[in-house]
């Protein structure tokens, strides 16, 4: 398959100053851990977008339980801030980092509620954007290259096969290799994420796909940051894989 062309006159340092590579994907496709570390190949900030929909659930389970609605969840998340650590940003609420917090199961199972909300979408956008502005970013979620920033310089959306997406996730988690009905447990709550999500996990018409099933998170790496750096350059794009979704 033949990759797509870069533009010639590259948009890399355009008029707002930044490169912007957005990495869309289903849930546990790796986007996040994928983003950081491409960042941090580049010299760019990563911005994670889930974390600001996490955040914000969190915040309105901890405000109100799981009988929280959409101003309530407003209303948290109007409390909440975004530290720039290291190559990253880290969600704030109460003067905490509230890294370990929007991991929690609860707020897994109930941030796809949240993120149907059209205010926190709106909120979660904005505050994205802001993090992003004049600066050369990483930015991993679901919308990135259709929604919120439709002209990214380069777009990338990861697939993977739920089992295999279940596998890691459960290894990353647990530090072990999970058993198979572990793994069976754990696709099915993938799988009803997806669903759940597959309004907003567009691919853009202009995105590379990448799958990612047969891949190491090293060889992802390698292949966006190659990527970023043939896009930034303005030069032709090989023409192998990935493959052109
Ligand atoms: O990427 P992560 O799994 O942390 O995202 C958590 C949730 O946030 C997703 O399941 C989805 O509901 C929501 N999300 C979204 N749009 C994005 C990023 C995340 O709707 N751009």
């Amino acid at each position: 398959m033949t990759a797509p062309t870069p533009p010639s006159s590259p948009r890399v340092r355009g008029d707002r100053g930044s490169f912007v590579v957005a990495i869309d994907g289903p849930a546990a496709s790796g986007k996040s851990s994928t983003a950081q570390w491409v960042a941090q190949r580049l010299g760019f900030r990563h911005v994670d977008s889930g974390a600001l929909y996490r955040a914000a659930t969190a915040v309105a389970l901890s405000r109100a339980g799981e009988s929280f609605d959409e101003p309530v969840a407003l209303a948290g998340a109007d409390e909440i801030t975004l530290r720039p650590v290291e190559h990253s940003f880290v969600p704030v609420w109460r003067g905490a980092e509230m890294e370990e917090m929007i991991r929690a199961p609860e707020v897994t199972r109930q941030v796809s509620r949240v993120a149907q909300m059209h205010g926190v979408r709106q909120w979660v956008n904005a505050h994205v954007r802001l993090a992003a502005e004049g600066q050369h970013v990483v930015v991993d979620g679901r919308d990135i290259g259709t929604v919120v920033f439709p002209h990214a310089d380069l777009k990338v959306f990861l697939i993977a096969d739920p089992w295999e997406r279940a596998r890691r996730r459960l290894t990353q988690r647990h530090g072990r290799a999970p058993s198979d009905a572990e793994i069976a447990d754990e696709t099915e709550r993938l799988v009803q994420r997806d669903s759940k999500d597959a309004t907003q996990t567009v691919q853009a018409k202009d995105a590379i796909l990448i799958d990612t099933t047969y891949l190491t998170q090293a060889e992802q790496v390698e292949r966006i940051v190659s990527l970023a750096r043939v896009f930034e350059g303005g030069e032709s794009a090989p023409d192998a894989d990935p493959a052109r979704g």
